[in-house]
This record gives C-alpha cells, structure tokens and sequence, in this order.
C-alpha cells in the first residue's frame, strides 16, 4: 500500500511539471511525455491494488482501449484534434459516472446506508460525479456534432429550452439530494438523475452557436476534470483527486482566457445562457464592391513594403500552409522586410491552434504577437495578408450588435494599409456570418487553397 501511494505522489507531482512544461511552446512536448510518464506510473501502481480481484478484464480493456487510441491519434488531421479533444472530454465525463455508478451498485452500498457522516460523503461525491459526468458526456458529443457542422444541430432554437434547462438542473440537484437523505433509493435515485443529466448536457450546448463554441469546449474539459475528481472521491483514490482538480482548475483557467478574449461572461456560460444569435448581414449587400488580386500582385506589393502582418486562420489549418508561410517569412526577411504574425485567441478550432501550427514549421516564437500587441501598431501594417482567417477579423463584431460574434475582439486588419484575404471563396466562417472586411477599398482577394496560394506567391518574389 506504501509502495501504491509513494507511485500516487510520484505521478502528481509528474503531472503538475508537466502542466507546467505545457505552458511554453518550447516545453510543451517534453510536459506530454512527462504527463504520459506519470499516467502509465499510475496505471501500474493502480494495477497493484489489492482490491483489484481479476486482470483479465482490464488488461482487454487497456488492449482495446489502447489499440483504438493510437489508430485514432495516428489517423486524426491537424483539423479535427478538436473534434477528438471533445470526444476524449466526453468519454472521461462517462467513464466517471459509469465508475461512480458501479461503486454504488457494488458491495459497499449496503454499507453506505449505515455508514453515517462518511457514508454521506460518498453519496455526495458520487451525485457529483453521475450529474458532472453525465453532463460532460452528451455536453462533449453534441459539441463534437457542432465541430464536425452536422446539419441537424446548427440554428437549434426552441422557447421552451431556458425553462427546460432548469427544470432538469433542479430535478438532478432533487434526486442528488435523494440520494443523500435516502441512501437506501440511492441507486435509482442515482441512474434517473444520470438520465436527465443526460438530456441537460445535450439542451446546454446545443443552442450554442456562433463564435462562443471555444468557450464550451473548454468549459467541458474542465468538466470532465471535476467528474474525475469527484469520482476519486467515492474510490478514495488521492490520484484521481489530484489528476481531477488539475483538469478541472486548468480547464477553469483556459475558460476565463477564452471568456475574456471573446467578451463574454463566465456566468452567463456556467448557467448556459450563452447565446449570441442573430440575423446576419446579407452577404449580397455586403459583397457588391469586391476586388480579387493575383499572386504576382500580391508579390508586387509586398516587395515595396516595410512591415508585413500575416493572420492565419482555421483556412490555414485546412490548407496546410504552415511550411509554406515559413518559407514566404524567411523570404521577406532576406529582403528586409519585417514579418509579424497576429495570433487571435480562438483562430482556429482549438485554443493554440495557430500557435501549434506555426511551431511546426518552425517559425520563431518572437515573430508571434498577440492580438493586442498587434492592434497597436497596426497603421504601421503595409500589408496585412490574412491566411483562411475570417471570424477573427471580421469588423461586424464590433458595428453590429445583432451579430454572432459581436463584442468579440478581433484583429484589426481594416487599420491595415492594405489587406490580402486568401481563401478559397466568399463562403462564411464558424460563425456562418458575411464579413464586410473583404469588400473595403483597401482589401483584396485572393481566392485559392491557401497552401497554393503562399507557393505561387513565394513562386512570384523570387521570379520578380
Ligand atoms: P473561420 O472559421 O471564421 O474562417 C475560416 C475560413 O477559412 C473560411 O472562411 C474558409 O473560407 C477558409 N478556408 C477553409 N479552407 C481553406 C483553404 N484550404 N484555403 C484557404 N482558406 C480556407 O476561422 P477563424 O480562424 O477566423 O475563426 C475561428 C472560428 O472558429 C471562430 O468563430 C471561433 O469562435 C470558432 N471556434 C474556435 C475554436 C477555438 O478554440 N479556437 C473552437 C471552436 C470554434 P473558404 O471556404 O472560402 O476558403
């Protein structure tokens, strides 16, 4: 049992350096091979306890679990990490009620019910444990379906929802308190509430839309955090409580960030009222004064400048066009021209999507500016070459208060003195909205993949 808890404390104090190498770009993948270390520490020393009676399930289980795992993160593309982040946030919510729910169907309920106080603080954890998971569960898949644009879950909006959400979170808080004072209808108590739960996870986050998907997720994975350390609670598991509270704190954190870069408030997301809806400008209005441009135009312009603004955007992800930046960067910068990067906090589909992207090629972190920073200086911008970006930068969030997206901080490109949009088309961003950025008299389009696009205008420098 000593040797158990010493590997416990070893494995928290590994994931607590490990978060901590995951802050810095530069430390981020020595932090998740530190993290990986201590969760497989955990794992055995689990596997050493003696109230663990047969190998055989959970050895399959680790097999199957492990097999689907890798084929999952071999096979998932740079774009849809955060469609498999929802999902892992779903299974922890679910492996945590379905754990919790097992103990309560197990052997020691009956001991629960005349165990007084400390029976008590079992039936609390694990009605924490059954709602928080519950929700986190349908909460993450219906965040997955929203990623992914399943038709069926876009523009859900029905009057009755408001009231439904708090009939259900009253009815769950209800039958957790059931649980408590009546230990002995515990159990069902227990699975009626994981179903509405259930149903709450699905009506919280369906009506999401818009730019506020970022906040969701994060909120979620903090979620599963706190189903997790609940559930340590109910086994008495000091690991799983520490491992939990971490999730759960940092994944608080990220929302805060998310909150504050997208000027929305925490509360109205915990209570689920999130909901910026509304009509969106006609794009055929919007776009009647729209210019396109060339490569070789593009390549004309820049040679004369002196400071250069790239905003990359979900497009970029799409396109793969981070080596290609790089190799545009590194020629600007041989020709002494200043090359900056303006990384939006929700650009992308995940938090640090960009910030990941561009590390991959090796671009250096100093040339990445936050989207203050940049705001700044922006009149200084020549040229402000926006890269499959479209949300981020559209002005309508701060003009239209009916918008999606409005009171979202956005990069300010339109300052600029000239603005290329690459994309492939007029299409909308995640929040489904036109933007006006791409019809100003100083911006230009240029439709292509964005990877096409870098190359041919790299092509175009070095020919020039
Ligand atoms: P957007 O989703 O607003 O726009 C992306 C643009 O990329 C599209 O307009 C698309 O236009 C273009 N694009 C797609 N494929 C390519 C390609 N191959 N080459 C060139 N362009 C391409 O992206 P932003 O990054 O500006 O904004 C992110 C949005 O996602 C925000 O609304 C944010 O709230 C939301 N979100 C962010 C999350 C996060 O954590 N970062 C999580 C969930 C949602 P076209 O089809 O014409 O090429």
């Amino acid at each position: 049992m000593a040797l158990i808890d010493l590997c416990y404390l070893i494995s928290a104090v590994l994931f607590i350096i490990g978060l901590k190498g995951m802050t810095k770009p530069r430390t981020a993948v020595r932090g998740n091979w530190i993290g990986s270390l201590a969760m497989l520490l955990a794992i055995v020393a689990t596997l050493l306890h003696r109230d663990v009676v047969t190998w055989t399930g959970i050895l399959i289980s680790i097999a199957i679990g492990s097999v689907i795992g890798t084929v999952m993160a071999k096979r998932v593309q740079m774009t849809t990490m955060p469609q498999m982040v929802a999902l892992l946030n779903g299974l922890g919510g679910g492996g945590s009620f379905l754990v919790a729910g097992a103990y309560l169907a197990g052997k020691e309920h009956t001991t629960l019910v005349s165990a007084g106080n400390e029976g008590m603080d079992v039936l609390i954890a694990t009605a924490a444990s059954g709602l928080i998971g519950a929700v986190t569960l349908t909460g993450s898949l219906v965040a997955y379906g929203k990623l992914e644009e399943f038709k069926f879950l876009k523009d859900f909006d029905a009057p009755w929802q408001k009231l439904a959400n708090l009939l259900l979170a009253v009815a769950c808080i209800g039958l957790s308190a059931l649980m408590v004072v009546e230990p002995a209808w515990a159990e069902v108590a227990y699975w009626v509430m994981v179903l509405l739960a259930l149903g709450l996870g699905v009506l919280l986050v369906i009506s999401i839309g818009g730019a506020d998907m970022p906040v969701v997720i994060a909120l979620l994975n903090s979620y599963s955090g706190l189903a997790a350390s609940a559930t340590g609670f109910v086994l008495n598991n000091t690991l799983l409580i520490i491992a939990g509270s971490l999730v759960g704190a940092s994944g608080i954190i990220l929302t805060r960030i998310m909150c504050t870069a997208m000027n929305r408030s925490i509360w109205a997301v915990l209570f689920g009222t999130l909901q910026a809806k509304g009509k969106s400008t006609t794009s055929d209005d919007i776009y009647a004064n729209v210019k396109s441009t060339s490569p070789e135009e593009v390549a004309m312009m820049l040679e004369v400048a002196e400071r250069v603004l790239i905003v990359p955007g979900y497009g970029m992800a799409v396109a793969q066009a981070q080596h290609a930046v790089r190799d545009l960067t590194n020629l600007l910068l041989a020709k002494g021209i200043e090359v900056e990067f303006g990384i939006h906090p929700v650009a992308g589909r995940m938090p640090g999507h960009m910030n990941v992207l561009l590390a991959e090629a090796d671009i250096a972190y100093e040339r990445l500016k936050e989207m203050d920073e940049v705001n700044a200086s922006m009149d200084k911008v020549d040229v402000a070459i926006v890269l499959g970006a479209n949300d981020v930068v559209n002005p309508l969030a701060r003009t239209d208060p009916n918008s999606p997206i409005a009171g979202m901080p956005i990069i300010d490109v339109d300052r600029a003195r000239t603005v290329i949009n690459i994309k492939r088309s007029l299409s909308p961003g995640f929040a489904g909205i036109a933007n006006p950025l791409f019809a100003l008299d100083h911006s230009l389009m240029l439709y292509a993949d964005g990877k096409k696009a870098i190359v041919d205008i790299v092509k175009a420098l070095q020919e020039g």
